[in-house]
């Protein structure tokens, strides 16, 4: 007896508007219909365990075929099957209502997941490259009748008994004129190996050829070419596992990647469920380091490798995977950041990964200090956006001097707290942004016995405004900020050989011969080795035109900052002796405008005109000079 009858959906046409809007992500399909005959056959493997199915378990496996000639794939299972009444109940009543009003409403989002999870839509996903599809099926509950049933992705289906005799299920797709690339070996392939790597049944795609031994002779058989691993390396035991599988299983996810540095095994199942494995990668170069993914599944599926909203943001350079059915995919990314359960995957990710570094640390100071530069990034990103991280990471982010000596912030503090705390009692962090270009403040400040860090990283800027606000009692100070007699503020007394109107004449002559308008022009008593004027960048406000030039929102305020220096008159260098005693106005002025430019010179800041001239006229005095 045939049976016609119409889908239960509020609107008649619902598989144009599938096909239209999910364009973008065709290929889910085989995903879809592949965790489906997944599904039931696990299922039809805990009947059996349960003793619910009496008769003998039939191999589980998933077959796909793709039939060129009659343009149709087929995905088969062994699995539990469907009377006609469970056709009718599962396959079509699409249980909802105002599909058109939620289409209309999630298309411009381009999040096909939401749609297809959201109404239960996985099998009906077939209609994105299919003119028809066709069910055949047979229950596993005794005396089950074989069913069939057809649609031809209008809202009618026919539905009738079969004569097939196994226990399972076919899905058959006939491809329609648009979708036929996937109809070809390698794209079915490919998207297998993309979705279905994992999953915890056979899928079987083709066969390949194996050579056997039988007795003395070899033989060559066709086996079944089966495209996944059922026991992914993340759902097995830490305890039963070796480094090497842990390498291994890396670079089956990458192929191309250097190996890790290290991993951690997530295996969680209360008050959440979550497995995975994340690998921290060497990190050369911050641009390049997104390309391996983390990979998101969900028991085994593959999902997406957009995790952005499920891992903690300085977590998004790790590798690896991680399996969580417990994280919703058919809600917006807006709802997913304040889903609760995202929320303590992100808490225990980022418990795991503190206490994973903290552990090193601890068990191989050494091994760690090699990693650094790798792991400076996460560290670093973490203390900045993660206060419960930072209160871990306190104890194991290293601080590295221009010398290449490490510190926890424990050790410099103690380091250094007798030579570099100020007279208001604030430690001063000493650091470098360009080891080349700030090469004479470096050495005047590690003449007075300083401790440099070197804070060159991309995101060191950053970091060191975060920690800054952090840090009790301390201020950061890059080295040109000041004279290095002045970095360190004390109550000190300095002599100058000046008296109060040399130093008031002397500053007049600069102001007079200097071109570029300084903030400020000061004389004051420094060590007769000093350069005789020095350039100063007060530390706050260079930081403001640092942000400003990096991009800070909310920076308008300051409008287009110019350059902001101070200049230091060395009333002790002997230069300046020799400019208040030179016999006209003329000569003081030139000699006063080459020492600033001089001083303009090691800070980099002489360019373009200004340099050429100060070339020329460099060249020009050692010639005349007698
Ligand atoms: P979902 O898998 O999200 O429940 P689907 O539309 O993909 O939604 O499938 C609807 C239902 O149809 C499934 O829950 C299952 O009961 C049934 N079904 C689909 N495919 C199979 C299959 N290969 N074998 C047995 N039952 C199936």
């Amino acid at each position: 007896m045939q049976e016609k009858g119409t889908i239960s959906i509020h609107t008649e046409n619902i598989f144009p508007i599938i096909k239209k809007f999910l364009y973008s992500d065709h290929e889910i399909f085989l995903r879809e219909l592949v965790s489906n005959a997944v599904d039931a056959s696990q299922k039809m493997q805990r009947l059996a365990s349960i003793g619910e199915f009496k008769g003998e378990l039939p191999e589980q496996k998933v077959t796909v075929k793709v039939d060129k000639k009659a343009k149709t794939i087929t995905v088969s299972d062994n699995g539990i099957g469907m009377t006609a009444d469970e056709i009718k109940k599962y396959i079509n009543q699409i249980a909802f209502s105002g599909a058109t009003d939620f289409i209309e409403k999630y298309k411009e989002k381009g999040d096909e997941r939401q749609i297809i999870g959201m109404f239960g839509l996985g099998f009906y996903s077939a209609f994105m490259v299919a003119k028809k599809v066709k069910i055949v099926t047979k229950s596993y509950q005794e005396g089950a009748e074989a069913a069939q049933w057809t649609c031809d992705g209008s809202t009618e289906f026919e539905i009738s008994p079969s004569k097939r005799k196994t226990v399972g299920t076919d899905v058959v797709l006939y491809i329609d004129k648009d979708n036929e690339e996937f109809l070809e070996d390698h794209k079915v392939t490919q998207i297998l190996n993309k979705y279905c790597k994992f999953l915890p049944v056979p899928v079987v795609f083709g066969t390949k050829e194996e050579t056997v031994k039988e007795g003395e002779k070899e033989k060559k058989v066709k086996k079944d070419n089966v495209i996944n691993d059922t026991i992914p390396l993340w759902t097995k035991t830490p305890t039963d596992l070796k480094d090497e599988d842990y390498l291994n299983f890396y670079r089956e996810l990458y192929p191309m990647a250097e190996d890790p540095l290290f991993w951690i095994h997530l295996n969680v199942d209360y008050p959440f469920n979550l497995t995975g494995i994340l690998y921290f990668p060497k990190i050369k170069n911050e641009f390049e380091a997104n390309r391996n993914k983390i990979q998101l599944y969900s028991k085994q599926v593959f999902i997406t490798d957009d995790v952005k909203d499920i891992v903690p943001e300085f977590l998004i350079l790790l590798h690896g995977v991680i399996d969580s059915p417990d994280i919703p995919l058919n809600v917006s990314r807006s709802y997913l950041q304040s889903d609760s359960n995202v929320k303590k995957i992100n808490n225990h990710i980022t418990k795991k990964v503190a206490d994973k570094l903290g552990e090193l640390f601890k068990k191989d100071r050494e091994v760690y200090e090699q990693k650094w530069e790798s792991l400076s990034i996460f560290v670093k990103y973490g203390m900045m956006t993660e206060d419960k991280f930072y209160e871990k990471a306190e104890k194991f982010l290293l601080l590295e001097s221009t010398e290449g000596k490490k510190y926890t912030i424990e050790e410099f503090k103690e380091a250094v707290k007798d030579n570099q705390t100020d007279k208001n009692g604030q430690l001063v962090y000493l650091y470098t942004t360009e080891l080349e270009k700030q090469h004479s403040y470096i050495e005047n400040a590690k003449n007075k016995g300083y401790v440099v860090l070197k804070m060159d990283g991309m995101i060191d800027s950053h970091f060191i405004n975060s920690v800054e606000m952090k840090l009790e009692k301390a201020t950061w100070k890059r080295v040109d900020a000041d004279i290095a007699d002045n970095l360190v503020e004390k109550d000190e007394k300095k002599e100058s050989v000046l008296s109060k109107d040399d130093q008031d004449a002397v500053k007049k002559i600069f102001e007079e011969s200097i071109s570029q308008t300084p903030s400020q022009i000061t004389v004051d008593a420094l060590s007769p080795d000093e350069m005789p004027v020095v350039i100063t960048m007060n530390e706050f406000m260079r930081r403001m035109k640092d942000m400003q030039a990096s991009g800070g929102g909310g920076m308008a305020m300051f409008g287009d900052m110019p350059d902001n220096y101070n200049v230091v008159i060395n009333g002790n260098h002997a230069l300046i002796g020799k400019i208040l005693k030179a016999e006209s106005e003329d000569q003081k002025k030139a000699l006063a405008k080459e020492a600033f430019e001089l001083a303009l010179l090691s800070q980099g800041m002489l360019s373009g005109a200004a340099l050429t001239e100060f070339v020329k006229r460099s060249v020009q005095l050692i010639t005349e000079e007698k």
